[in-house]
């Protein structure tokens, strides 16, 4: 095999070579004042990709960013379980299996009113508007959609939380780091992202960006242990975590929210946007169709593609699969119940137009081989369009 693996899964992304050499250095202690200089840069850059995703250079949001010693998910509870308690009214936003993530958290720790439709659908702002009310304590939503590829409308739903003073959490899991992010003009509370996504770290890790509105609102006393938020946050004033901290994680971590810094979110969410657009532009060259269905404010993603898999090839998607792993490169199809029906790509992180063009070529002479009728070169030539600068 002569070209090198491509990991194109959204999430865990690739990792450059500064940032996957961080993991490699002599260990220190995490209460040593080694790790404290690491989280002090990492925090720094982190509020700089929080704050400042909004590409009109103005700096948004008042608040703390914390370095979590566990996976996105960790972050969704921390969120829910400070700012609620039993008998809380948490509106949870249901378009995806994030989605219901952030519902089933939601239902072990409150009263939950689902607003729901099927995966791939946008909401239907009119029946957000109805659930919302003035006995609403909190909002859960997912910005971007892993699972379907959807950009969900995050300032709309805001607006309506904040007509109803109810706290607003955000996972924006996929979109942060890579693609624009107002916290103040959106009315975000709490706001979340993994380090294996946009922000190119690896798995393991994540942040979390507590507004000091949030942070007053913390309940304290049905806070998790582990999850403590004022205990986090008082931890994160002398650069440390509550616990044992995931000492390399946190160093790679740092190296790659400078790597974004240095190359500033306004040139990566448009280069995001840009590699989106030739992902998409080459599938539908190919003759393929988008999985998800975009009406109102909800658009495609510009981080990942879903694509809905030709009819002939969900009779058995192991071929394609196994025809995109022959060519060295990774792909990940549908979750749950869209096993089988779409497959997914990422465009997040630091990939190159070259990389892009490959996973384009890639798709296309996979399908070719397991017999679907597929015009690479027109693909390939349409995605590279996209890509001219
Ligand atoms: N939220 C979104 C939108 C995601 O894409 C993911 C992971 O893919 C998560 C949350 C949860 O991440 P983890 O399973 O790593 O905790």
């Amino acid at each position: 095999m002569s070209d090198e693996f491509l990991l194109l899964n959204p999430g865990p992304v690739p990792l450059t070579d500064d940032v996957r050499g961080a993991m490699d250095e002599p260990l220190v202690s995490h209460r040593s004042t080694a790790f404290e200089a690491t989280y002090e840069r990492a925090q720094r850059d982190l509020d700089y990709v929080f704050s400042q995703s909004t590409l009109d250079g103005r700096t948004t949001g008042n608040g703390t960013s914390l370095i979590l010693n566990g996976t996105a998910t960790m972050g969704m509870e921390m969120a829910v379980a400070n700012l609620t308690d039993a008998d809380s009214e948490i509106v949870a936003l249901v378009n995806g299996k994030f989605g219901r993530r952030f519902k089933r958290i939601a239902e072990r720790h409150a009263r939950i009113t689902p607003v729901e439709v099927a995966w791939g659908e946008s909401f239907d702002l009119d029946a957000v508007d109805r659930a919302i009310t003035d006995d609403t304590d909190l909002v859960t939503m997912v910005h971007n959609e892993t699972s379907t590829g959807l950009l969900n409308p995050v300032a709309e739903v805001g607006e309506l939380a904040s007509e109803h003073d109810a706290l607003f959490v955000v996972d924006g899991v996929t979109s942060i780091g890579g693609d624009a992010f107002h916290i103040d003009d959106w009315h975000v509370d709490v706001a979340l992202t993994d380090a294996q996504k946009a922000l190119a770290a690896p798995p393991g890790i994540s942040a979390i960006y507590v507004t000091d509105r949030a942070a007053a609102a913390a309940t304290g006393e049905s806070a998790p242990f582990y999850e403590d938020l004022d205990w986090h946050l008082r931890k994160s004033e002398d650069n440390q975590t509550p616990f044992t901290s995931a000492v390399p994680l946190f160093r790679a971590l740092a190296v790659a929210v400078e790597n974004i810094r240095e190359e500033g979110m306004d040139t990566r969410i448009r280069r995001h946007r840009r590699q989106s657009r030739a992902f998409r532009a080459g599938f539908e060259a190919f003759g393929l169709d988008s999985f998800p269905t975009v009406e109102g404010p909800t658009q495609l993603s510009n981080t990942l593609t879903a694509i809905d898999l030709p009819e002939s090839v969900k009779e058995s998607p192991e071929a394609f699969f196994d025809a995109v792993g022959e060519r060295n490169v990774s792909i990940s199809g549908g979750q749950a119940h869209l096993g089988g029906e779409i497959f997914r790509v990422s465009n997040m992180g630091n990939l190159t137009a070259e990389q892009v063009l490959r996973g384009v070529r890639t798709v296309g002479e996979s399908l070719t081989e397991i017999g679907v009728d597929c015009p690479v070169t027109d693909g390939v030539d349409a995605a590279r369009q996209q890509l001219e600068l």
